[in-house]
Order: structure tokens, then sequence, then C-alpha cells
């Protein structure tokens, strides 16, 4: 499914939704962003909250230009592409036009996938404990931002720190179903090891896209 892809059409996309709102998390929070979440997931995170886009057949596909067209409507620069897995798709023509276009092209991905296809202003590299990263992300990751579910997941994200670049910015963000539990633990961690940062889903606080 991957490589046919990859290699059969790279001028449209399945695309999930495309919006335009705030970044809630990690390094750009609260930048306005043109997003575009594409279809495809094989992960398989339990707490996923968009299991939606798991199914890569499940979306009508989009051209890059009507996607680039729509982006150019709304006053902001930024796009981030997220999914999903965005990386199960060969995004070289689409980050092209983008940034052809003007925007800074952001990306937020497990890492899993063999190559990191598109040319990238900012990665976000968000890897899970249900599918082992390609190592190929680590040292391309501009920020490393680890999903707190339970105590075991401060351990998995130190895991990838001695594989980063040293100016790769490091977030912690609870699952958003267990933010009673978590934010307290990780508010103490930061504290503790504030080379950290905390990411808050601020969007989710604000009931917007
Ligand atoms: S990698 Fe992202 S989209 Fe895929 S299952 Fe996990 S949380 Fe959901």
């Amino acid at each position: 499914m991957l490589l046919e892809q990859q290699t059969t059409d790279t001028t449209t996309l399945p695309v999930m939704e495309a919006f335009y709102t705030l970044q809630g998390e990690g390094a750009h929070t609260g930048r306005a962003a043109y997003f575009i979440r594409l279809g495809g997931c094989d992960v398989g995170c339990f707490w996923c909250d968009v299991k939606e886009s798991w199914d890569i057949d499940a979306h009508p596909k989009r051209t890059i230009d009507s996607l680039v067209s729509e982006a150019l409507q709304y006053p902001g620069r930024m796009a981030v592409i997220t999914g999903g897995e965005p990386l199960m798709h060969d995004l070289s023509k689409l980050t092209a036009a983008l940034q052809q276009a003007g925007f800074q092209t952001n990306i937020e991905t497990s890492g899993v996938c063999q190559t990191v296809t598109g040319s990238w202003d900012w990665i976000c590299f968000s890897p899970k404990k249900f599918k082992t990263p390609n190592p190929e992300i680590y040292k391309r990751a501009d920020e490393l931002k680890v999903i707190i579910y339970n105590q075991s997941d401060f351990a998995f994200a130190e895991s990838f720190v001695p594989f980063l670049r040293p100016d790769c910015k490091l977030f912690l963000q609870s699952e958003w179903s267990r933010s009673n539990e978590m934010l307290p633990f990780i508010v103490d961690y930061v504290k503790n090891n504030p080379q950290w940062q905390i990411s808050l889903q601020t969007h989710k606080f604000l009931a917007i896209p």
C-alpha cells in the first residue's frame, strides 16, 4: 500500500479535512495555520483521537493545486501537514507547491515510514510505542513531542533524546482523556528536567479545530 501510494499518483492526496485555525500544540502553539489532515495510518494508537483517518481509501482525493489555492485564501503562511501518518504519501510535490506559494511547511509525523519525502521547514516527530520509528527521522526532527498516557511514557520520551540534534525542542503532552491524572506529573517532570517543555492541546481548551 505504501509503495503503491508513493509511486502511482503524487499529484493528488487523500484528504480527511483541511482547515484554517491556530496551531494548538508544540513549538508553534498559537500561530495561525492551514492544516491538511491526510488519510492513512497503520500505527494503531488505542487512544488515537482521529481514528477516522486510518483508512487510506476512505477519504476523497484532492489535487495539490486545490489545496494550495484554498490555503492562499487565508492570510496565514504556515501550513501543517498531519494525519493520520502523512509520510505514507510522497509529499514532495505538495511541499514544493506550498513553499513556492510562500508557505512555511510543517509536518507532524510518527516517523515510522521508510522515507521522509518533502521539503520541510519544521518537522515535529511524535513517536508512538505501537510502531517503531525509522531512525532516519531522528536527526531531521526540529521538535520531539511525546504523548504521556502513563508513567512509562516519560522513559519512552527520554529514550529518543540521545539520537536527536542538540537544538531539537522537547515537549511532553498529556493524552487528552488522561489530562487530570497526568498533567501534575508532567508539570513536576518539566520542573525537574527543564530541557523539556509542556505542550497543551490549546485548541481543545479553546474548542476550535
Ligand atoms: S500515529 Fe497519530 S493518527 Fe496514527 S494512530 Fe497514532 S495518534 Fe492516531
